[in-house]
């Protein structure tokens, strides 16, 4: 764990661990799933869930866990 900082992030003022801070596309399996479309419309409705309250609450939240990831095998060859 690193040490909490506080900076401005989309106009307000928000807490990070220093050494995650950024680093939230590393982390959520959002990323690595096929599952997932940045567009929206076929978007999966857990992660339109989660960027919703993020959204609304000014929070970032990786998902680290989740039941229905489709595992997105062509990331793996980039
Ligand atoms: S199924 Fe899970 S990992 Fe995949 S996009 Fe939806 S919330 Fe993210």
């Amino acid at each position: 764990m690193g040490k909490i900082i506080w900076y401005e992030h989309h106009g307000r003022r928000v807490a990070v661990d220093e050494e995650l801070k950024g680093k939230h596309k590393e982390h959520c399996l959002c990323f690595r799933c096929a599952r997932f479309s940045f567009n929206g419309e076929d978007n999966c409705k857990l992660a339109e869930l989660n960027f919703a309250n993020c959204r609304i609450n000014d929070m970032v939240l990786p998902v680290w866990e989740c039941p229905d990831l489709i595992e997105n095998k062509s990331l793996l060859m980039n």
